[in-house]
Parts: structure tokens; sequence; C-alpha cells
């Protein structure tokens, strides 16, 4: 399974880090925010891996590390022996993931292919189908997931995009018991713009989105605002 997107220079994607950012082709969520829109709901746009990592290794010494982002990479059948080709050219790899796969978060760690970890908790237990636009969000598979990530040693952050639609005091309440004795969470600015899978939806405002914070750093040590 190809990648279908290539970042060839970001600076926002990973800290400091500048990076090179690839899309995974397809997603098992509809997350109505989501800005990825295209390469979620359509695969065509396949780059063939050799030119990917053709390009990559013209990169050695410019660029710190590879996002591997989406969709779900965690869907493509053969992430693991990819981020293999790719760390050997000596890069740090961040992987972005929605957590429903956690065999495939475990085998990366074995083999000790990542360096940090993005998960997105989208809501409460209760709100997360509805969240995430599908009837069954693997909420067992989430919970392992980031159990796993919270053990695993390494670098990571949860993050939650806030929309005013789907999230408010009692959720976030509720989604603070999922991650409880996380290092880190971001809360994310939802931006309304073109490539959105639903039309219409709104940003949670700066002054609700701190009180989430209040409420959340019961739960997790580091909350941030990312967007505001
Ligand atoms: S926001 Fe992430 S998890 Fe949700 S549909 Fe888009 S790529 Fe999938």
């Amino acid at each position: 399974m190809d990648f279908v997107g290539i970042d060839k220079f970001s600076l926002l994607d990973y800290d400091e880090n500048v990076s090179v950012v690839l899309f995974a082709p397809t997603c098992n969520f509809r997350c109505p925010f989501c800005h990825n829109g295209q390469s979620v709901l359509e695969n065509n746009l396949a780059i063939p891996f050799d030119e990917i990592l053709d390009f990559l290794k013209t990169r050695t010494g410019l660029i710190d590390a590879v996002v591997v982002s989406g969709g779900e990479p965690t869907l493509m059948n053969d992430l693991v022996s990819k981020i293999e080709k790719i760390k050997e050219l000596g890069f740090k790899i961040k992987l972005d993931t929605n957590g429903t796969n956690p065999d495939v978060l475990r085998e990366l760690l074995r083999k000790n292919l990542l360096n940090y970890i993005a998960m997105d908790i989208k809501n409460s237990e209760d709100k997360y189908a509805e969240t995430v636009g599908v009837t069954n969000p693997l909420l067992s598979k989430i919970k392992e997931s980031i159990s796993i990530i919270m053990n695993s040693g390494i670098d990571y952050e949860f993050r939650t995009t806030l929309v005013a639609e789907y999230h408010s005091k009692e959720s976030i309440e509720k989604m603070g018991e999922l991650i409880k004795g996380a290092n880190k969470l971001y809360l994310q600015k939802f931006v309304d713009r073109e490539g959105v899978i639903k039309k219409g939806l709104h940003p949670i405002e700066e002054v609700w989105a701190l009180s989430f914070k209040e409420i959340l750093l019961g739960y997790v040590k580091q909350v941030e605002l990312r967007g505001y």
C-alpha cells in the first residue's frame, strides 16, 4: 500500500524538527472535522515508495525527521517495513495515529522504530462514535493503544481537536478519565476550511478551551492549547 501525499518541508508537524510528512491513503474513521477528507475518502494518488526513498536520500543532513501521518498509517499492510527503510536513512520518525491498531503500534515500538507518537483522543467514550463518524469506534483498541503509549518510555502527545458541535465540559471531564496520568495533551482549535468532511462546524471559543484545559489538568500533567 502506498502513501498518497507528501509535504516535502514542514516546520509545524514535529516540534522543532524540520520534517517531511507522508500521508497514508485511507482511514477507518470519518471524523466530520477531518481536513484530510481527500486522502480519507479517496485512494487514487499513490506515490511509489521507491520515489519517496529516493527523495528522502537527497534530504539526508537537511531534515531531521519523517512524520508518518494520514489518513490512518497503521492501516497500511506494510507500514512497519516502510518505516524500517526510512529509519535506515537516519531520520527520526514521528507517527500520527488514531489509536485503532495497537498491534502495529506494539510492533513498531518493539523494533525501536519510533521517536515520537501523537495519538488523537477524540472525545469521551459515550461521544466517541459520533465524533469519529462511524458506529463502532473500536474503543477497546483505543484504550489499549493509550496504555501502550503511556508505558512506551518514548516521548508522546495526545491531542484533541475541539469542535463546538461535539465537545462540552461534561464530555471533556469524561475524556480526562480515558487518559488519566498521561504526560501531555494538546487541545487543538478546529479550523473550518476547504476539504473538511462536514461543512458548517464551529471551533470552540478560547474562553471555553481554557476552561477545558483547567478540567483536564486534573487528569493530565501538561495541557496546552494549539492554534488559539
Ligand atoms: S481526523 Fe484522522 S482519524 Fe479522523 S477521519 Fe481524518 S484522518 Fe481519520
